[in-house]
């Protein structure tokens, strides 16, 4: 695939914005660390006092609520496969033959406005975003697209794009196309805005 690449998923409705309290982020990593930890040996108690440690800073310093907690203890036997996705190699993955540039004023890039599970290893790298009201998961900007796609539909983490987006292939996708071979695509989702109207003006 070309400039956007993309994933597939229910077409929900965007999540919300990324964190922005100083040092979130790195905290979020521990905790997926410590997490994915979890999930290999829920019974390993001193990782499991370490999570719960971490849990407990977080919340003192107010970059979680005791309601985070109970979602985290929600997410984590889920996390072994249903939140993320499968794939090991993401760099390996050659993905499908499909023009994405030529085919924009068409389809929109609305690939990227559909829900995005993270990889264990997308996770453990730390490069891609999450936020923690939906673990392990692209977070989507107001306009319903990827926070990491930029105006012109151009991704602006290809290099690191999770194994979701590299391996999809939007031809058979109806939520994408009627017909791919006639270039008809489907209607666009209300909730999504034309990528005509997301450029911005040139100087
Ligand atoms: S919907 Fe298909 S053609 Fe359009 S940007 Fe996504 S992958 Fe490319
Ligand atoms: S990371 Fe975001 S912008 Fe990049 S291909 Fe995936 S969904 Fe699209």
């Amino acid at each position: 695939m070309s400039p956007p690449p993309a994933p597939p998923a229910p077409d929900d409705p965007p999540g919300p914005p990324a964190p922005t309290a100083p040092g979130a982020a790195d905290s979020y990593a521990l905790l997926a660390a410590l997490d994915l930890a979890l999930t290999d040996q829920p019974a390993d108690d001193v990782t499991a006092a370490r999570f719960e440690l971490v849990v407990d800073i977080l919340i003192r310093r107010g970059h979680l609520t005791e309601g985070h907690r109970r979602l985290l203890h929600n997410v984590r036997p889920a996390s072994n496969g249903t939140q993320l996705a499968a794939g090991e190699d993401k760099h390996a993955i050659a993905g499908p033959d499909v023009d994405c540039a030529s085919l924009l004023h068409l389809c929109h890039g609305r690939c990227c406005s559909f829900k995005v599970a993270l990889s264990r290893s997308d996770v453990l790298e730390g490069r891609l975003r999450w936020v923690i009201e939906e673990p392990y998961v692209l977070p989507r900007a107001d306009t319903g697209y990827c926070t990491y796609r930029d105006d012109e539909a151009r991704c602006t983490v290809y290099d690191d794009r999770p194994t979701t987006c590299r391996a999809y292939d939007c031809r058979d996708d109806a939520r994408v196309w009627l017909d791919f071979e006639q270039r008809i695509p489907a209607p666009l989702s209300p909730h999504l805005v034309p990528i005509e109207r997301l450029r911005r003006p040139r100087p």
